[in-house]
Formats: C-alpha cells, sequence, structure tokens
C-alpha cells in the first residue's frame, strides 16, 4: 500500500491542535502590525475564530467518539476506536473494518462513503 491510513479521530484532532497553533500565530503576526488598527483588528478576528473552531472541532471528536465503535487491534492487542466501516488502528495504523463483508479486502476509504453501500 503507497497510501499510509491514519485513524480518524487522532487525524480530526490533530487537525483540531493545529487550529489552535495556526490561530496564535495568526493573532501573533497580528501584533506587529500595531501601527494599522484595521490589520491588527482583521488578524486579531481571524485567529480568534481559529481558536473558536478548533474548540467546536474538540466537542465534534466528543460526539464522533461517542458513535465509534471500541475494538481491541489484532495487531497491537490495544484498545482502539473504528469510525466508520474502515479505519486504521490509533497505535499502529493497522487497517480495521467492523464490516464482516469487507474482511481481507483491500483497506479502501471509499467503503465509507454511503453510495458504495449497494
Ligand atoms: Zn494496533
Amino acid at each position: 500500500m503507497a497510501i499510509k491510513y491514519s485513524n480518524k479521530i487522532n487525524k480530526i484532532r490533530t487537525f483540531a491542535l493545529s487550529l489552535v497553533f495556526i490561530g496564535i500565530l495568526i493573532m501573533y503576526i497580528g501584533i506587529f502590525f500595531r501601527g494599522n488598527a484595521i490589520i491588527m483588528t482583521i488578524s486579531m478576528i481571524i485567529g480568534f475564530l481559529a481558536v473558536i473552531s478548533s474548540t467546536v472541532v474538540y466537542f465534534f471528536i466528543g460526539m464522533l467518539s461517542t458513535r465509534a465503535v471500541p475494538v481491541q487491534c489484532p495487531s497491537c492487542d490495544k484498545h482502539t476506536k473504528v469510525l466508520g466501516r474502515v479505519d486504521a488502528c490509533m497505535h499502529c495504523n493497522q487497517p480495521l473494518t467492523v464490516d464482516k463483508d469487507l474482511e481481507g479486502l483491500d483497506f479502501d476509504e471509499n467503503y465509507n462513503r454511503k453510495s458504495s453501500k449497494t
């Protein structure tokens, strides 16, 4: 497999974390434009919105986690959460499936799309 798959919850968590850093960075850049009130205000607002949206993303992860299926990874024996029909292990990125029909098949993110459920 050319593409390395990673756990969806981990992926969203990384995204939320990077949003916080981007938001802080934008606000920090805004400080350099102290002379220009408009640029400073805009960068402060954008930075603030980025931090706020990361909170929303974190909340979203919490909601998704309740829907995820807890499984024990057959490859590293650790507990992980499977989101959707196919997902990767949080610890070792072992592709996992909760659907018996897909067992043994090549891992494909497309299995999570509703249109492929035929
Ligand atoms: Zn694992």
